[in-house]
C-alpha cells in the first residue's frame, strides 16, 4: 500500500496548481508587517535613554550575539556606562533572554522579523526605538513578571520592631544569616555600576561575588583594598551606591551595605590576620602625624602603614572613632564592631595617642618639626548655633555634646544625660534624628513613655535624612512636624514651654542656594521643656595659627587642597574628611586614602631630591 501512494502522490500536487497561492512576492510585503503573535519575538528595540549600560543583556545572551558598544555621544555619569548594547541577527536565536533580564526594562523585541537586504553588515546593529524594517515600531514580545530573570526583592534584614526597639540601645539590626546573604549577593549581576558612585570606589561586585561563593576571607581582602573601615561602613554608610544599583531601577537595589556587614561579622580573627597583616612589609621609610581618629584619619593611618611609613594618630577625646564613636548612637553602630575596626590599626603598628588636643596639648608646628608629613582630619567636632529668641536658656542642648555624653553613658563611661519628659528637636538630618531617638530612649528608661518632637523646615519628602531613619523614628513614636521653621522659644516661669514656629513655603530659591520663605500667617507653639538644636556641624580650626592662616587658603571655612588632598601653600601638610567636604563618612574614609598616597608620592619626591 505504502509503495503504492508514493508513486502516485507527485501526480496530486499537481491539484494545487489551480488553487490561490499562499506566498506573497518580496515588493507586495517589503513596507507592511507580516501578521503575527501579540508576544512575536522580532527584533529588538530599545530605548536607549533608559538603557544604562548595565550590560547583563550582554552577558545572558547564549549565542554571543549581543556585544556592548562605547558611544562617544553619552557621557560618563552615574548611575550608567556610556554603552549600548549592538545585536548580530547572524547569531542570534531570538529566545529573549536578553528581555528576560534587561535591568531597566529598556529592552525589548518587535514584530519585524523580515530583513530584505544583501548587505550582512546590516545585520549588525545598536537597536533603538524602532527598527528599520515592517514591524519595527510596533511592540511584540516584553518579559512578564513570570519570565523576570531578575530578582526584585532584597532579602529581608532581621530587625528589633519599633516599640520594642526604643527601650534600649541594643543594635536594631539584626545583620544576614548566611542563607540570606547568599540569597541577597545573588541578585547582584556584577555590572559595577554602582562602582563608579561610592565615594572610595569600592570593590563591590568582587566582595560581593565573595559572599556568593562563601569566601569570607576574599569579601575582606577586597573590601580592604579601598575601605580598611568596613564595620562602621558595613553599619552606617549613606550607601550612595545603593541609589544607582542597577537591580533598583525595577526593584529593590541589591544590599550592598548589609553584604559588607555579613563580611565583618562573620570573618573570624584569625582571618582578618591572615588576609591583612601581611601588606605592612618595608617599615621605617618615614614618619607621618595623623591628626584626628575620625573615619579619614583612620583610613589614611591603615594605608599609610601598610606602605611602611611610622604613623602616629593624634585624638583629642580618650577613644579614636570620631562621630561613629561619640555620635552615632548604639543602636546603629555598637561598639564591638567599630572596634574591630580600630583594633586591626592597632594591630599592624598604628600608634594612638590619645586625650591629646593638637592645638592645645601639643601645637601644628611641633608636629612639623617632628614629623615628615602630618594629615589633618579633625573633623567637625562643635555644632552650629542657631540665633533664636531665647535661645541661650540653659535647657537649650547641642547636637554634638549631647550625642557624646549620650554615648559615653550607653558605653558605661558616663552619667545619664538629664531629659525632660517632652522635648523638641530642630533639624531634618541624621544628626537630628540621631538626637530624637537618643532622647526617646532616655526618657523610656527614666519615665517609662517617650514624647519627642521633630521640627524641619524640609517637608517629608525632602528631608536630608535617610528614609530608614525617618521610617525607624517614626516606628519608634516620632512626632515629626515638617515643613517648619522655628522662630523663638516660648518660656513661661523662667522654664521652656515650647518651640514656636512658622510654616516654612519653600527652602531653596530656584539656583538651590539655601533661602527658606515662611508665611507669618501660619503659625504655632510645639510643646517641650527642652530643645534641642540639630542643624549642622562646625569645625574648630584652632591648630592655625595666624601665620598659618596667611599661607593656608580657607574658603567657607573648609581647608583647600588639590586632587591629593595637599594643602594650598604648606606641602608638608594634608587634609580631608568633614573639615575639607562637610560631614559624611565614606567620603572621609575615601579622602584618607587619596591622602595617603599623596604623602606617599611627596616623601618619595622628596627623598629623590635630597
Ligand atoms: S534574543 Fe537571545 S540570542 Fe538573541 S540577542 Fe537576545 S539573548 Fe541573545
Ligand atoms: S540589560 Fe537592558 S539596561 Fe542593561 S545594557 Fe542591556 S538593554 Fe541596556
Ligand atoms: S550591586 Fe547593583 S550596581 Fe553594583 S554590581 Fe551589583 S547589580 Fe550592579
Amino acid at each position: 500500500m505504502e509503495i503504492k501512494k508514493d508513486l502516485f502522490s507527485p501526480l496530486k500536487a499537481w491539484k494545487y496548481a489551480f488553487k490561490t497561492p499562499v506566498s506573497f512576492p518580496m515588493e507586495d510585503i517589503k513596507d507592511r508587517p507580516r501578521e503575527s503573535q501579540d508576544n512575536a519575538r522580532g527584533f529588538h528595540i530599545n530605548d536607549l535613554s533608559k538603557c544604562i549600560g548595565c550590560g547583563a543583556c550582554a552577558e545572558i545572551c547564549p549565542t554571543e550575539a549581543i556585544v556592548m558598544v562605547k558611544r562617544k555621544d553619552l557621557e560618563e555619569k552615574e548611575g550608567e556606562h556610556p554603552e549600548r548594547p549592538t545585536m548580530d541577527y547572524g547569531r542570534c536565536c531570538f529566545c529573549a533572554m536578553c528581555v528576560d533580564i534587561c535591568t531597566s526594562g529598556s529592552l525589548k523585541m518587535s514584530k519585524a522579523y523580515v530583513l530584505n537586504t544583501p548587505d550582512p553588515q546590516k545585520l549588525y546593529v545598536m537597536p533603538e526605538e524602532s527598527f528599520p524594517a515592517p514591524g519595527g515600531d510596533i511592540l511584540g514580545y516584553d518579559k512578564t513578571p513570570e519570565s523576570d530573570l531578575l530578582d526584585l526583592k532584597r532579602a529581608e534584614m532581621p530587625a528589633v520592631a519599633g516599640a520594642q526597639a526604643k527601650k534600649s540601645f541594643v543594635e536594631i539590626l539584626k545583620g544576614y544569616s548566611m542563607e540570606q546573604a547568599r540569597a541577597e549577593a545573588a541578585r547582584c549581576i556584577g555590572c559595577e555600576i554602582c562602582v563608579k558612585t561610592c565615594p572610595a570606589n569600592m570593590h563591590i561586585p568582587e566582595y560581593i561575588d565573595a559572599v556568593w561563593q562563601g569566601d569570607l576571607a576574599e569579601g575582606l581582602a577586597q573590601m580592604y583594598k579601598t575601605n580598611p573601615l568596613p564595620g562602621i561602613c558595613g553599619s552606617i554608610c549613606t550607601h550612595k551606591c545603593e541609589t544607582v544599583c542597577a537591580i533598583g531601577k525595577r526593584g529593590e537595589p541589591v544590599a550592598i551595605r548589609w553584604l559588607k556587614r555579613y563580611i565583618v561579622d562573620n570573618a573570624p580573627e584569625a582571618m582578618y590576620e591572615e588576609v591583612l597583616m601581611a601588606p605592612v612589609s618595608k617599615p621605617g621609610q618615614g614618619r607621618v602625624a595623623v591628626v584626628g581618629g575620625g573615619a579619614a584619619g583612620l583610613s589614611a593611618s591603615y594605608y599609610l602603614r601598610t606602605m611602611g611609613y611610622q604613623v602616629d594618630l593624634y585624638e583629642a577625646k580618650p577613644l579614636v572613632g570620631g562621630v561613629a564613636r561619640y555620635g552615632v548612637p548604639a543602636y546603629r553602630l555598637p561598639d564591638e564592631r567599630l572596634n574591630k575596626d580600630v583594633e586591626l590599626l592597632e594591630k599592624i603598628g598604628v600608634k594612638f595617642l590619645v586625650n591629646t588636643k593638637v592645638g592645645q596639648d601639643i601645637t601644628l608646628d611641633a608636629l612639623h618639626d617632628q614629623y615628615d608629613a602630618v594629615f589633618l582630619a579633625s573633623g567637625l567636632p562643635q555644632s552650629r548655633a542657631l540665633k533664636l529668641e531665647n535661645g541661650d536658656h540653659p535647657d537649650v542642648r547641642y547636637a554634638m555634646p549631647f550625642l557624646a555624653a549620650a554615648r559615653d553613658y550607653q558605653r558605661g563611661a558616663g552619667e545619664m544625660p538629664d531629659v525632660a519628659e517632652k522635648a523638641v528637636v530642630i533639624g531634618g538630618g541624621n544628626v537630628a534624628f540621631d538626637v530624637a531617638r537618643t532622647i526617646l530612649r532616655l526618657q523610656q528608661k527614666k519615665y517609662g513613655h517617650s514624647h519627642v518632637s521633630l521640627v524641619s523646615l524640609e517637608t517629608r519628602d525632602i528631608l536630608p535624612a535617610d528614609l530608614e531613619e525617618i521610617e525607624e523614628g517614626e516606628a519608634e513614636g516620632l512626632h515629626c512636624h515638617c515643613g517648619f521653621g522655628p522662630q523663638g522659644i516660648e518660656l513661661f516661669q523662667g522654664k521652656i514651654r515650647g518651640l514656636n514656629t512658622v510654616k516654612c513655603l519653600s527652602v531653596f530659591d530656584e539656583q538651590r542656594n539655601f533661602c527658606p520663605v515662611f508665611d507669618p500667617e501660619q503659625k504655632g507653639m510645639i510643646e517641650g521643656s527642652q530643645v534641642y538644636v540639630a542643624v549642622g556641624q562646625m569645625n574648630e580650626h584652632t591648630y592655625f595659627t595666624p601665620e598659618h592662616l596667611e599661607r593656608i587658603a580657607l574658603k567657607g571655612g573648609k581647608v583647600q587642597v588639590d586632587d591629593w588632598g595637599q594643602v594650598k601653600g604648606a606641602p608638608w601638610l594634608f587634609a580631608g574628611g568633614d573639615i575639607v567636604h562637610g560631614p559624611d563618612m565614606i567620603h572621609g574614609i575615601a579622602d584618607g586614602h587619596k591622602a595617603a598616597r599623596g604623602i606617599d608620592v611627596y616623601l618619595q619626591s622628596r627623598s629623590e631630591t635630597a
